[in-house]
């Protein structure tokens, strides 16, 4: 909840900076706001669902780090290539190729 306001205040804050530095319509200054949440609401679904997550076997806390408490931690789900930097590359990659699309489909 409080991810999804500040990803909502932050792509709001990005769109209208554009529309001010930016010689951009109205409606693409709004795709720059849409697609920026966007952005996040694929970052949420591929992180809930491919994201790699470790847990510790010492505390039992679950971490990104392959190594926790000094010991190696195990894999409890996620896919070995899919780390939090993998997620936000994907999710930006992804919301710009659907920005794009709908920008080619509806001019
Ligand atoms: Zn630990």
């Amino acid at each position: 909840m409080l991810g999804s306001t500040a990803a909502l205040a932050g792509s709001l804050l990005i769109s209208i900076f554009s529309y001010w530095l930016f010689p951009l319509s109205f409606g693409l200054a709004f795709l720059i706001f849409l697609f920026g949440f966007i952005g996040n609401v694929i970052d949420t679904i591929i992180g809930a669902f491919y994201q790699l997550v470790y847990i510790c076997q010492k505390c039992g806390i679950e971490t990104e780090k392959k190594e926790h408490c000094h010991i190696q931690t195990t894999r409890i789900k996620g896919s070995p290539l899919v780390d939090n930097d993998m997620v936000n590359f994907l999710s930006g990659v992804l919301s710009a190729m659907l920005a794009i699309l709908v920008i080619q489909l509806t001019s």
